[in-house]
């Protein structure tokens, strides 16, 4: 009789491992096929500029990857703020925007996006260099975790739709943290797949991050957000920021790193008109 029971819960274990990405399989290929509601797609060309300069075969594959981020993740609003279609469809098409082109588990590690109607205060431990550690009141506009979540500030995401071309969005930045986390570690380095890409990206970012920092010491005007100084997983989100938003800056005066871009996220912005 254990035996039976025993043999019976194992078969179930094995058809439910087996089962369960057919069956994510199947149901992402359902909501790609469903109807994109027209409201949804004024919210596109009101809110998300890029959007009207994609080709439409772009187009059409971003909108199905906003059918399964809005399926797949929750939306919490946070001090009052009522969350909307529109707050949702204009959060998730920047998302999945780092999503075209690549074969994409849509963050599979994020589960909630929660947004503030404006800039948010947190807590945060912070260490001195001599070790001493102290809670410090920061106010972020957006802020993402490795444990499922992305906080965003809506009055931001406004602005910064409206400003597509300064090289500042802060959904493409904490997005950009949740692919950099796909590889186990927020540390500048998403997946890349073989040894040689990672050698060649360690190699490019290391010395655009050096770049950086000695056009700031010199005072001198950038492409590249200073901010990403503060860590390579900063640079890493930097850069994908002023990737899509400061395109042809960044091929122009960074050829390298925006190869190293243009390969991992699969797209070239430089020819979307
Ligand atoms: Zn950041």
């Amino acid at each position: 009789m254990a035996f039976i029971i025993t043999f019976t819960i194992g078969i179930s274990i094995i058809a439910w491992i087996i089962g369960k990405p057919l069956l994510l399989k199947h149901q992402r290929k359902r909501l790609r096929a469903k109807h994109f509601p027209l409201q949804w797609r004024m919210f596109l060309e009101r809110r998300v500029p890029i959007y009207r300069r994609l080709p439409d075969s772009l187009k059409k594959q971003l909108q199905g990857h906003i059918q399964i981020f809005l399926a797949e993740k929750q939306f919490i609003g946070c001090a009052g703020l009522e969350i909307t279609a529109e707050i949702k469809v204009t959060i998730a098409a920047q998302a999945c925007l780092l999503l075209l082109n690549r074969d994409t588990d849509y963050y599979p590690d994020l589960h909630y996006i929660l947004v503030y109607p404006s800039a948010f205060v947190v807590n945060q431990e912070v260490r001195d260099e001599a070790g001493v550690q102290t809670t410090k009141r920061r106010v972020l506009i957006g802020e993402s975790w490795d444990t499922g979540k992305v906080i965003l500030a809506w009055d931001e995401i406004q602005y910064d739709t409206q400003n597509m071309n300064d090289g500042e969005n802060v959904v493409i930045h904490e997005l950009a943290h949740q692919l950099d986390h796909e590889s186990g570690h927020t540390n500048g380095a998403p997946l890349l797949g073989t040894q040689s890409a990672y050698l060649t990206w360690a190699r490019v970012l290391k010395r655009e991050y050096r770049k950086l920092g000695d056009q700031i010491a010199r005072g001198e005007e950038t492409v590249l957000d200073g901010y990403g100084l503060n860590s390579p997983a900063e640079f890493f989100a930097v850069a994908t920021e002023a990737f899509f938003e400061k395109t042809s800056q960044l091929k122009l005066q960074h050829p390298e790193l925006y190869e190293q871009l243009r390969s991992y996220y699969k797209v070239d912005p430089s020819e979307w008109r």
